[in-house]
């Protein structure tokens, strides 16, 4: 039988693996910038916890979660997102306690058995971010500036920040009940999944993916005309505070998410060139999930990017790690020169390769080539015995002679951390 991954589970190869690095040491950057700390929480959690967070009703829950009985006959689950778990945690280890504002981000895989296609993967990789203990709406704003400020600093910049606010407990109530009496008058035209979940949660009608549903959806009413007060000023102060920021963005009435935790303000960052599946980064405000997983009344916001998307959009160029050196040695006393200087000079931060083989100069400058070296150095018997070694520079095509005495420095000098 031939061993293959699992379907919807992907092997990152190099060089791919440089790329998304760049990204995560890109989200690092920003997010220390602005004051968050890296959280690592486990890929395991039990099945309970996502049911609570997430909501029996979503189709996450319902349909996508890898969840299995361990061998103690626990229910477990393989995690199909991050909030819930970092919520748990926050909970679990009082951060609260030491800190009324807690900013945290991490990076992983999440796991969700969905029909693998195009951006969607059933393990998939997350940049996930919280704020914790602020409900003022400039929070709000400011995470978002923060995705936009992140995909335009990783070549994404063409992305649209669309926003939408979901209501508290309080306006959701009358809307649920204003959606519910319209989706009962056109019952016969919904599908059967829509007239089941119609009666725990209307809301997630405007998930539905069957055209008929879609019709119907687009003269279904909207939370906007339903926003209390304090909801209606929270959204207004958001989109204020985006201008302050100039950040671009558009409402669209419609966009829900496929989660119950969120309150108020809610938020997509879609790309053109990814078809349905065109969010890049989602997220929104999360007021009373803290609570209702038994902790504090602490208000929360956060998002999350996805990993693979956003590599879809990005130019397929692997980022180059910086300059390097490639050692061609001809013969037993070169090679073991190439081998201590290698080794020094990996140590100093030169990247730094060698042959093994004892090959031709021809074959070692063809591995130089393939290594992507900026400069070959080579020794031979002949050099060697003169005390000299030749350094080819392989973009400006010139060679000039070394003393090998001073070649570490020379080549530090030339390539080391901090130079030009
Ligand atoms: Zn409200
Ligand atoms: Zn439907």
């Amino acid at each position: 039988m031939e061993l293959k991954a699992i379907r919807g589970f992907s092997d990152i190869l190099p060089p791919a693996t440089s790329r998304w690095r760049l990204l995560e040491e890109c989200a690092r950057k920003i997010l220390e910038g602005y004051g968050f700390s890296e959280i690592r929480v486990p890929i395991l959690e039990k099945a309970e916890l996502f049911a609570r967070s997430i909501g029996e009703e979503t189709d996450i829950v319902e349909k996508e979660m890898y969840t299995f009985e361990d061998r103690n006959g626990d229910c477990i689950t393989m995690r199909p997102e991050a909030t819930a778990s970092v919520v748990r945690a926050y909970i679990e280890h009082k951060l609260y306690a030491a800190d009324p504002v807690v900013k945290l981000f991490s990076i992983g895989p999440m796991f969700r058995h969905e029909r693998p296609q195009k951006g969607r993967h059933r393990q998939f990789h997350q940049i996930n971010v919280e704020v914790f203990g602020i409900s003022h709406s400039m929070i709000d704003a400011e995470v978002m500036a923060i995705v936009m400020d992140y995909l335009s600093l990783v070549g994404a910049g063409g992305c649209q920040l669309q926003i939408n606010s979901l209501g508290c407990p309080r306006c959701r109530l009358p809307y649920k009940e204003g959606l519910w009496t319209f989706l009962n008058k056109h019952l016969s035209q919904l599908c059967e999944d829509c007239r089941r979940r119609m009666e725990r949660n209307p809301l997630r009608v405007f998930d539905c993916k069957v055209p008929g549903c879609q019709e119907i959806i687009t003269e279904a009413p909207l939370i906007s005309d339903y926003l209390c007060p304090p909801c209606a000023e929270h959204f207004a102060a958001v989109r204020g505070y985006l201008e302050t920021l100039e950040i671009a963005y558009e409402v669209n009435p419609r966009m829900v998410r496929g989660l119950d935790y969120y309150t108020k303000t809610a938020f997509e960052v879609v790309a053109g060139g990814l078809g349905a599946q065109n969010a890049v980064a989602a997220g929104g405000r999360y007021d009373h999930l803290v609570a209702a997983l038994g902790g504090p009344d602490i208000p929360g916001i956060g998002f999350a990017i996805g990993m693979e998307r956003l590599l879809l959009i990005l130019p397929d160029k692997p980022f180059s790690p910086g300059p390097s050196l490639f050692i061609a040695a001809l013969g037993e006393g070169p090679q073991r020169e190439a081998l201590g200087l290698s080794h020094k000079l990996n140590r100093a931060r030169v990247r730094t390769m060698i042959d093994y083989e004892g090959r031709s100069l021809k074959a070692q400058m063809r591995r130089a080539d393939k290594f992507g070296a900026r400069y070959v150095l080579i020794i031979g018997e002949d050099e060697q015995r003169a005390g000299q070694a030749i350094l080819r520079d392989m973009e400006e095509k010139k060679q000039e002679e070394i003393p090998l005495p001073s070649i570490f420095e020379e080549i530090v000098r030339r390539m080391g951390e901090g130079s030009p």
